[in-house]
């Protein structure tokens, strides 16, 4: 039996805290781990700058409603899901993903939490568990499923390692450079092809 795993931002919705600054014409909230590398003070920030702008969880989900998933990533996943078992593993929270995760159908995300007062101004943030993607592939594989895993970036670079077979999807450069060992494509079509080649199984059948 074999499992997909994919990370969520960059690979099948844009990444959202960089949207969703765009959209509000917030500058700081463009501000990710790369800037700020430790990620309880990069998300403490955020949370003091939503507060700044008296923006309520409700607000920044009908902002995040108005995006779209990228081109192709709703027609992939449907491919994908005829033909494997398809696990979303993401840094990001549910309260943001809910919009974009209804245009791709409600696929399995394991993510985080946003927990928002009764007037819905965020108020704190829980991490569903350290190293969350690679500690769910090696889950996976205690099940004996077979993993096969994609992702764009850094924090996905364990979980492609731990899986039987990992994938780079619109990486940058840096990270195809940095792990050479795991094939790197940019388009769907050829995604399509790699968990093809990945597969156990004969899937042209
Ligand atoms: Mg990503």
């Amino acid at each position: 039996m074999e499992i997909a795993c994919l990370d969520l931002e960059g690979v099948l919705v844009p990444e959202i805290w960089i949207e969703f600054a765009q959209a509000t014409g917030i500058e700081e909230l463009k501000a990710t781990t790369r800037d700020i590398p430790d990620y309880d003070v990069l998300m403490r920030q955020r949370l003091r700058i939503l507060d700044e702008h008296g923006l309520t969880l409700p607000q920044i989900q009908a902002t995040i409603a108005t995006l779209k998933p990228l081109d192709g990533a709703i027609e992939f996943v449907d491919w994908l899901r005829e033909r494997f078992q398809v696990v979303i593993l993401s840094d990001t929270f549910y309260e943001f993903s809910q919009p974009l995760m209804r245009q791709l159908g409600f696929p399995t995300l394991f993510c985080h939490r946003l927990i928002a007062d009764d007037s819905g101004r965020i108020v704190d943030y829980k991490l569903r568990q350290a190293n969350p993607k690679r500690q769910s592939v090696l889950a996976f594989k205690t099940l004996y499923y077979r993993v096969i895993a994609a992702g764009d970036s850094y924090n996905d670079t364990t979980m492609l390692a731990e899986a039987d077979a990992g994938i780079l999807f619109h990486a940058p450069q840096n990270v195809i450079d940095e792990f050479p060992q795991f094939p790197a494509v940019q388009s769907f079509e050829d995604l399509k092809k790699e968990f093809i080649a990945a597969s156990s199984r004969d899937l042209s059948l």
